[in-house]
């Protein structure tokens, strides 16, 4: 709420993902938009992806805690350039469990942030139980968040919309685009940031590629008329709950 002769709070976007590359490959444009436009962005980072998503390491013969230590630093360098703050849980993955004590530890970051937009894993993920793990504690967190009759520290919090990222295999996770977010502006970021994650050096062009697939989708839905750039680059969302609106856009 904004009173005469204090600034306006800046909008506030949370984004819980499994493990520390989720965040990067699935919502970095997202997260470098909402930074470019001076808001604040806190990423809640259950798992470091120490067992399942760091093969070239192990393959490497790091040890799990050296692991763990190059993916924080990673995802650190990653958020970082993005204009983002990540909290690390380092709640274990493969399997990521939900548990009551994590998602007591997620309502404590709602309440402290005050999300005005929510960014989560989808409900279904058949290659990768720790993506469902993460969705259903982000979602059961924000709806104890919102009970006053809740304990923990801090204001109770409204209703942030939510939306779900683009999962790996979208088709076989039930994943169909409803929102395509243009992030051409910052795609130099986005990209900038995931080449912070050498751990999975693969995905660098596989998510380049899907941004410009996702970015043809976006031009063809928005009409010629936008005066859009050649290779507009984009991330797709679905959204789990109804969108709040007085006119129809
Ligand atoms: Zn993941």
């Amino acid at each position: 709420m904004t009173h005469a002769g204090t600034p306006p709070t800046p909008r506030s976007t949370l984004v819980v993902t499994a493990h520390a590359g989720d965040f990067v490959w699935r919502a970095g444009g997202a997260i470098a938009l909402a930074a470019s436009r001076g808001e604040k962005v806190t990423i809640a980072c259950l798992t470091f992806g120490e067992r399942g998503e760091s093969a070239k390491a192990w393959r490497a013969g790091k040890t799990l805690e050296e692991i763990k230590a190059i993916r924080r630093e990673e995802a650190e360098q990653a958020a970082a350039t993005l204009g983002a703050q990540v909290r690390f849980f380092d709640a274990g993955d493969y399997p990521l469990v939900a548990t009551a004590e994590l998602t007591d530890r997620l309502v404590a970051v709602y309440r402290e942030t005050q999300p005005d937009v929510v960014l989560t894993h989808p409900v279904e993920d058949p290659y990768n139980g720790d993506h469902p793990a993460a969705h259903r504690m982000a979602l059961q967190a924000r709806v104890l968040a919102q009970a006053i009759g809740y304990p923990g520290p801090g204001e109770i919090i409204g209703a942030p919309p939510v939306f779900y990222f683009e999962p790996h295999q979208p088709e076989m996770s039930g994943f169909k685009p409803e929102v395509l977010l243009d992030i051409t502006e910052v795609w130099e970021t986005k990209r900038k940031a995931m080449e912070c994650l050498a751990a999975q050096q693969h995905l660098w062009d596989y998510y380049t590629d899907l941004a410009v697939r996702r970015g043809v989708q976006l031009k063809r839905n928005a009409g010629p008329n936008l005066g859009l750039p050649h290779k507009t680059m984009a991330e797709a969302y679905m959204r789990p709950y109804p969108q709040v609106t007085k006119e129809l856009a």
